[in-house]
């Protein structure tokens, strides 16, 4: 354990510092970068901007913009809606608090509709803003909290609103009558945090928007659009998509930072055995609770973001452990793991508790990562890989105060897309970051939006276009004719029914299922019904926002799981059975031997049983059997196939095809996520050395989702690309025959059973030789 040394040595020698008694030649460190210091540009306030705007700014400290704030807030003023897409604590509020604070102190009638994904967010800025203390300005929260009595108030005289896309899709549009005033006067509207709309909820999302505007057209107005943005590849374009109208980006960072020292980590294997005998490697959880532990010994302010609340618990834990080891037990109390759950009050005692270095050390989960008012910290750690790019440059922009140097340590955990980041550092440094993917056309989001858009407002013939392709919109809204959900009259289409329509814009169809706990009888959660049955099935270990439950009884019935708090040593992996039909291929390319296709596809699966594992070790303990019925979902894939000869060639007979096409599909679906911005939950796949549809060895990928959800088809877009990466993370891996880290998926339905590492190499380098070399960063889906 190295001792104190304060923090003011250089990072590279802190870094040093942390691989202290590591034998020569076995250092976790794979790569070093060091991002250099960029100075602040700031520029004149925009002239528009009043007095009394700029002096309240200035009294809180912003004594002039940085040129990327002036920049956006000058395109929004000029009626251009406008997306600034720039790292943490970059100062993005400040690009949109211009133009609508301005708006609002020039004529109080004028109106701003903020939204955000969370609740906790839209606190944030309320606090934000009524700090201000602008006499014009009458910020307000409209949310599922805000209470009846306060309603009517909010809508007749609070002219900055902020809410989020539910209440915006559930409250405030389908009673848009009542909500004319503010309607009627609404200057602009201000997406927050929108690289968070993705998949099946930004599907949703940008047909809830859509709906906002023909609102708003209605009531005479066309407010312009300032979005916000984590740095996201093609921001410009998935605004545009987002919003459904052009959009300019202002990417150009102008705020400082200091010098950072980014180090990715590997922890190494141990003399452990997992699943199959595969060597397990350190967890990644113990492995960040030891460095904080040094870093607090160094002196150095570290915030070290862990995936579930347990790990971040445990990696405080281990932290404490450590510096009481070391003799250093006056540190403990110096050290925290924050617990997920989204008081603000609770992140405001955080918050200061780390500025004043009261606390040295916290350990807290991803969930802290938006809207978290902390930039001024010398070390940032990441225990796996938080889902994106753009999260990962979020989370580490949290490290370097004005001036100092910073030091960020990514910690891989035994997954192969980890794996593949810490030994190809390009792809963390070298590239842009990946696109937000979502499908606004997805025929499952299109369907229930127009008819929650024809219950608000009839729709027009000539307002088709505004919901998407005019041919594909027009099909869409006679099929809901023909179901009877809308009716067709010469004006446009109309709702009839007297019921409001249904559409769960956070869900995926099937009906959610309630998590409830069987003790207290208060509702934990939901889940989503196209995840239940692998989620809450009888006997699963369930985490909810990182507390663990174990379900009692999940009943298919009353789509209720019951549910207690428990904490047991093991983790459950259900097993299941799935087959996949091709409906059609929307798109289908020979390159030699290998056929490469796009379309849809009817996945059909069982859940059969599931399986416990020991925390910490991964080893089977039992299997136990379930009896739920099978699923179908109609969804898009991509898929290719080889015929049996070429594998012949190049030395996969048929009795190796069915390894090695399982292990190319665990892998792939782990990498995808460097490609779209999902989870590796949000995808399946299927892998087979015969398929019916395709008479050849097939390799499919789909997404999870009814009506795909954009995942699959970008996956196809950067096919080459996605599948050089999976070769790779599959062969950096020093395991002898697949573990966790390359082959292995926790979610698999067969037990990783078979894998056949080299062979998945094998595979991948006969379809890479056929498919053109791959570009750097395939463009996104038109
Ligand atoms: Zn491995
Ligand atoms: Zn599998």
């Amino acid at each position: 354990m190295p001792q104190a040394t304060g923090r003011d040595a250089g990072m590279r020698h802190l870094l040093d510092r942390l691989l202290l008694g590591t034998p020569p030649g076995e250092s976790p460190v794979t790569h070093v970068e060091e991002l250099p210091e960029r100075a602040g540009r700031p520029v004149e306030w925009p002239a528009w901007v009043p007095d009394v705007l700029r002096d309240r700014l200035v009294a809180r400290g912003v004594s002039a913009p940085w040129a990327h704030q002036a920049e956006a807030a000058e395109l929004a003023r000029a009626g251009r809606s406008v997306v600034v897409a720039t790292g943490t604590a970059s100062g993005k509020s400040l690009a949109y608090q211009l133009p609508g604070l301005t708006a609002l102190v020039d004529d109080e009638r004028s109106r701003v509709l903020y939204v955000s994904p969370t609740k906790a967010l839209a606190a944030d800025q309320l606090r934000t803003l009524s700090s201000l203390v602008l006499p014009s300005v009458r910020p307000a929260l409209f949310d599922g909290d805000t209470p009846r009595d306060e309603r009517d108030w909010v809508r007749a005289h609070a002219n900055w609103v902020l809410t989020n896309p539910d209440m915006l899709h559930r409250g405030i549009l389908p009673g848009h009558a009542r909500w004319a005033p503010f309607f009627r006067r609404l200057r602009y509207v201000v997406i927050d945090e929108c690289h968070s709309y993705r998949g099946l909820f930004g599907s949703h999302v940008a047909q809830v928007l859509r709906r906002l505007q023909r609102v708003c057209a209605q009531y005479g107005s066309s407010p312009t659009f300032v979005l916000a943005s984590a740095t996201v590849s093609t921001p410009a374009e998935s605004a545009s998509r987002l919003i459904g109208r052009p959009v300019t980006a202002v990417t150009d960072d102008a705020s400082p930072h200091g010098s950072t020292v980014f180090a990715l980590w590997e922890p190494p294997l141990t003399a452990l055995r997992g699943e199959h005998d595969a060597p397990v490697r350190r967890a990644a959880g113990a492995e960040a609770g030891r460095l904080l532990a040094d870093l607090v010994v160094e002196g150095a302010r570290t915030l070290a973001f862990v995936r579930s609340r347990r790990g971040a618990e445990f990696a405080a834990l281990t932290a404490a452990r450590h510096l009481t080891e070391a003799g250093l037990d006056q540190l403990v109390p110096r050290v925290a793991a924050y617990r997920a759950g989204y008081l603000p009050e609770e992140r405001r005692v955080l918050e200061a508790a780390l500025s004043s270095g009261e606390l040295l050390g916290v350990a807290a989960t991803n969930a802290l990562e938006l809207g978290l008012d902390i930039s001024s910290l010398d070390a940032v750690v990441l225990a796996g890989y938080p889902g994106t790019l753009a999260s990962l440059w979020q989370q580490a922009g949290r490290a370097g105060r004005s001036g100092a140097q910073a030091l960020v340590v990514f910690v891989a955990r035994d997954d192969p897309l980890d794996t593949y980041l810490v030994h190809h550092p390009a792809a963390v440094f070298g590239r842009p970051v990946e696109a937000t993917v979502f499908d606004p056309e997805n025929p499952y989001v299109l369907a229930p939006q127009l008819c929650c858009a024809a219950a608000e407002l009839p729709i027009r013939p000539d307002e088709v276009g505004a919901f998407g392709d005019v041919a594909g919109v027009t099909a869409m809204l006679d099929e809901l004719v023909r179901r009877g959900a809308l009716r067709r009259r010469p004006a446009g289409w109309y709702w009839t029914r007297s019921e409001r329509p249904e559409a769960d814009i956070r869900g995926t169809g099937g009906g959610p299922v309630s998590v409830v706990d069987a003790e207290t009888g208060t509702l934990v959660g939901t889940v989503d019904g196209a995840a239940a049955h692998t989620t809450v099935h009888d006997g699963a270990v369930y985490l909810h926002q990182g507390r663990t439950y174990v379900v009692e009884q999940f009943d298919l019935d009353a789509v209720v799981a019951l549910v207690r708090a428990d904490d047991p040593p093991w983790s459950t992996a259900a097993r299941d059975v799935t087959d996949i039909a091709i409906v059609g291929a929307r798109s289908s390319r020979r390159h030699g031997p290998v056929t490469v296709s796009f379309g849809t596809v009817d996945v059909t699966n069982q859940v059969v049983s599931y399986v416990r594992r020991r925390l910490g070790t991964g080893e089977l303990i039992d299997e136990t059997e379930l009896e739920l019925p099978a699923r179908q979902l109609r969804t898009a894939a991509v898929w290719y196939s080889v015929p049996q000869p070429a594998l012949d060639e190049i030395g996969l007979d048929q009795t190796l095809v069915p390894g090695a096409a399982h292990a190319a599909e665990h892998a792939a679906i782990g990498l995808l996520p460097l490609f779209a911005a999902c989870d590796r939950w949000d995808i399946g796949g299927v892998s087979t050395a015969l398929h019916p549809d395709t008479g050849e060895p097939t390799v499919f990928v789909y997404d999870g989702h009814p009506g795909g959800a954009g995942f699959a088809e970008r996956g196809h877009d950067a096919l080459a690309a996605w599948l050089a990466a999976t070769r790779e993370a599959i062969a950096a891996c020093e395991c002898p025959s697949g573990c966790p880290s390359c082959v292995q998926s926790p979610k698999c339905g067969n037990g990783n059973e078979p894998l056949d590492k080299a062979g998945a190499v094998n595979l991948l380098d006969l379809v890479l030789t056929h498919l053109a070399p791959p570009d750097a960063e395939a463009d996104p889906p038109a």
